[in-house]
């Protein structure tokens, strides 16, 4: 089933929606064409480009924006699989959650105060912040807005999503 990835009103990647869902969303005219495929779709009483990406109209309200649960896979897709102290990209099986504050010092697990860490930055800085252990943070960890890319289905290899996608 091919999947259509939808936009808010500002651009900002919501959701990766089915196809048929996409489709439904064009024709109540609560979304606009933004991308289409090279594909046709044909029905008896319709003919249509086949929509790769749709953007939510204004002052459409039925969809309200998802805010990101907070998870290990948000923080590693967030940090872009990347250890945040020495800049190291790594499989996310390979990657670990760094407690900036460390957790045994009150630090919360939330979205600014974890980061993806390398095993051996990670075990390097310890039960120490940044600062003690003298690792500098490659940027501060902030809450994404929209889905982070490596969240949304399909979109590392759908070309034409990539400039819509969140990145940092
Ligand atoms: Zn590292």
């Amino acid at each position: 089933m091919m999947s259509v990835l939808l936009l808010n009103t500002t651009y900002e990647p919501m959701h990766v929606v089915s196809l048929r869902r996409a489709v439904a969303l064009v024709l109540q005219e609560k979304a606009q064409l933004v991308e289409i495929s090279e594909r046709t779709m044909r029905s008896p009483s319709l003919t249509m480009p086949e929509p790769s990406v749709i953007r939510l109209r204004g002052r459409v309200a039925m969809l309200r924006q998802r805010s990101l649960a907070l998870s290990r896979m948000a923080i590693l897709a967030r940090d872009g699989y990347t250890c945040q102290y020495c800049g190291l990209l790594l499989p996310a099986a390979r990657l670990t959650i760094d407690h900036v504050l460390p957790q045994s010092r009150g630090g919360a697990w939330a979205w600014t105060n974890l980061v993806a860490a390398c095993p051996v930055c990670n075990a390097a800085k310890a039960n120490r912040t940044p600062e003690e252990a003298g690792m500098a943070l490659l940027r501060q960890p902030g809450k994404p807005i929209g889905a982070p890319a490596a969240l949304l289905h399909d979109a590392q290899r759908n070309p034409v999503w990539r400039p819509y996608l969140w990145t940092t």
